[in-house]
């Protein structure tokens, strides 16, 4: 399925990324390309252990007189798919083509962070003709969600005195340092009262989303919050059902979905609706080009939330903030903290 990237440069480790795209790795799925590197590893006659979060370290003994150094990557990837993929990342390998200089899929994530690292440390695994210090290459899981791999590391597998840490997101960039993060789910009780008459769909999509580590600076929509710019307007001419937006905690709502009724179904209320869509599609046709924003009828036999719920849930999500918050106060377009509403 992958073979064109046996042709690819250096094969040493083209190898070992075609082979990844073949074992299924989500986050908390890891054990399968855990036990692929203990393969190659023993492959190579190094030692090696797999820990019960599958977790490997393998040892590349070196030249004694120069550092051991720990190399870090992490096997577990984010699945993300477009909406009419039947992609299932449980089980289908994953596929890729050639287009110039870039290495695509159909629909899916190519599971290249951290593939590109994993691979990287296989093939400097079976390198012969090293002169380096030791190697302790140290792959971790459930780096995408919790880093619950890497908060479990036994420190005593690691003697090296150096560590670097092959999850970079730019190309010839050594970055010294690191952000935190942190999760905050918030749970809104609400009440329903009756099914509206007839149930409408508003779905937001197109939109370019992207990785709330790495893209929150650009000038690109969240589609929670688009959604919820239209619908606040006309909030007490709405019943709402549901509303559903985004995928993960680090990747930027690329789209979002309302199904409501009318509390009354006139002209003037659907023309209000209308000039909403009209303007924010206006607003972002420029920095969002594929923005789709559709309303159709549609069947839905569930409850409406209560008008208090609806007023609570529109406010909240209208109120959380989403984007830069801060920038660093010396260094240069840089983001000091940031908000992921997802
Ligand atoms: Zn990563």
């Amino acid at each position: 399925m992958n073979s064109h990237l046996l042709t690819l440069q250096p094969a040493c480790f083209w190898k070992h990324f075609a082979k990844l795209l073949e074992i299924p790795h989500e986050t908390g799925h890891e054990q399968a390309l855990a036990e692929y590197v203990i393969q190659v590893a023993k492959q190579n006659s190094l030692s090696a252990i797999k820990d019960e979060l599958h977790n490997v370290i393998v040892y590349k003994p070196g030249n004694p007189n120069r550092s051991t150094v720990i190399l870090q990557s992490h096997l577990d990837m984010v699945c993300e798919k477009t909406p009419n993929s039947q992609h299932d990342f449980q089980a289908d390998p994953i596929a890729t083509q050639i287009n110039g200089d870039w290495l695509e899929t159909n629909g899916t994530t190519l599971g290249a962070d951290n593939g590109f690292g994993v691979a990287l440390m296989l093939a400097l695994l079976e390198e012969q003709n090293q002169n380096w210090g030791s190697l302790e290459l140290l792959f971790t899981t459930q780096e995408e969600t919790t880093m619950a791999g890497a908060k479990a590391v036994d420190p005593t597998w690691l003697s090296g005195n150096y560590l670097i840490n092959l999850d970079g997101a730019r190309l010839n960039r050594i970055t010294i340092g690191s952000a935190g993060a942190q999760d905050v789910d918030l749970l809104l009780p609400i009440q329903r009262t009756q099914p509206p008459q007839q149930a409408w769909q508003l779905e937001i999509k197109g939109l370019q989303g992207g990785h709330s580590g790495v893209d929150i600076h650009r000038p690109r929509a969240n589609a929670i919050k688009l959604i919820t710019e239209i619908l606040l307007p006309v909030c007490e001419k709405i019943n709402l059902v549901d509303l559903a937006g985004g995928n993960a905690h680090n990747a930027i709502p690329n789209q979002a979905t309302a199904i409501f009724g009318w509390v009354e179904a006139n002209s003037a209320n659907q023309a209000k609706l209308q000039s909403l869509i009209d303007q924010t599609l206006k607003t972002w046709q420029k920095r969002e080009p594929n923005l789709v924003i559709e309303l159709n009828q549609t069947s839905d036999a569930r409850p409406a939330l209560s008008i208090e719920s609806q007023n609570n849930l529109l406010s909240l999500l209208s109120e959380l903030p989403h984007g830069v918050l801060t920038q660093h106060p010396k260094l240069p377009k840089t983001v000091m903290t940031s908000n992921n509403l997802a």
